[in-house]
């Protein structure tokens, strides 16, 4: 276990006083009807296990998106939907590829499960390339949007790799999807060899009550709940289950916030290039930006002293210039921007 590299999450600050555009957190709250599930939840039922297999959430994810429950696996964050997939179909003599610039935890979990991988390059704009993957694998996997560039890859491009690419699985990461991107969660019925991962933690406002889900063809379902229940046959508590199904059920309150993060998005994006900044394209519920004449770490470290927390990585190097900032309430983007503008000299 000595040589196993974590993944470290982005800070949890215990200050309150702060803008935290840190974690690409929802700024708006749950849903009122999550809220109302959670509190009839809180009864004497709790002394009882809650349903192993979750299947009432695995029918209001199926109904939500036109599907089967038995195309539909959850688990405790699309984190733990991550693991089990990696170590249910995605462990073979070819190598896995991801993306150079990417969600962080994938290398960690080939890590945890001895998975032999190889990175490629995003392009010169920070673009996947399909071309690039239109060799022999083991399984695919990125994001899309991609994480932290934002940048959508198109539908076509996702169906020309899975055209091209029969012979093993591609797992596409939609943690961000519903800021702007297209889904291809409605290919599954036509490509058994797709899985797509959702979150409810971005969208649906519920990074605290920890719920993922995977979609795809029962088979690589069934495999994902072989792994599951040698692991832990309740990921998923009873308010976990109860809040999740009141949130994919309420369409109204998930269209509504987020349409208010996309626009607050635009006009932040607006308010930066006005600044100078270059601000990647995004699908995400956070922009991805850097200035000529700044770097990365100090913007980062002089947002810190006016009380906003925005992430930046240090490597790999081609995007140490750059920040990610979740999109915060229209509040907080104004504060961002002044705090910004005071920076920048403008
Ligand atoms: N995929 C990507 C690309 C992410 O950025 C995150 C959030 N860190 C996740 C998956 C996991 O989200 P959660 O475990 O909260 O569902």
């Amino acid at each position: 276990m000595h040589g196993l590299t974590p993944y470290v999450p982005g800070e949890q600050p215990k200050l309150t006083n702060l803008v935290k555009l840190n974690t690409n957190e929802n700024p708006y709250g749950p849903s009122p009807k999550v809220l109302e599930a959670l509190r009839a939840e809180a009864a004497d039922t709790l002394r009882l296990y809650p349903d192993p297999n979750s299947d009432r959430l695995k029918s209001a994810i199926a109904r939500h998106h036109g599907l089967q429950p038995a195309q539909v696996f959850v688990g405790n964050g699309s984190d733990e939907v991550l693991a089990h997939t990696f170590q249910a179909l995605l462990k073979h003599d070819l190598p896995l590829l991801f993306p150079d610039i990417t969600y962080s935890f994938y290398p960690v979990y080939c890590g945890l499960y001895g998975i032999h991988y190889e990175t490629v390059p995003l392009n010169a704009h920070f673009e996947i390339n399909i071309d690039d993957y239109l060799r022999p694998n083991g399984g695919i996997i990125f994001p899309n949007p991609n994480a932290p560039t934002g940048i959508p890859l198109p539908k076509a491009d996702i169906v020309r790799l899975l055209e091209a690419n029969a012979a093993s699985v591609v797992v596409v990461d939609e943690a961000y999807v519903d800021f702007g991107t297209e889904s291809v969660v409605s290919l599954v019925d036509r490509f058994p060899n797709l899985l797509v991962t959702h979150t409810l933690s971005k969208a649906r406002s519920l990074a605290g009550l920890r719920v993922g889900y995977a979609v795809g063809h029962p088979a690589l379902i069934e495999a994902l709940i072989r792994v599951k229940d040698s692991f832990n046959s309740y990921p998923l508590d009873r308010f976990a289950e109860a809040g999740a199904v009141a949130a994919m059920e309420d369409q109204n309150h998930f269209e509504q916030t987020c349409k208010q993060v996309m626009d607050t998005r635009n006009a932040l994006t607006a308010a930066m290039q006005a600044m100078g900044f270059q601000v990647l394209p995004s699908g995400a519920n956070f922009v991805f930006a850097c200035h000529p004449d700044h770097e990365g770490a100090d913007l980062a470290a002089q947002l810190r002293t006016q009380n906003i927390i925005v992430r930046h990585f240090r490597s790999p190097m081609r995007i140490a210039p750059y920040l990610r900032i979740t999109i915060g309430t229209a509040g907080e983007n104004q504060q961002l921007i002044g705090a910004l503008q005071k920076i920048i000299g403008v």
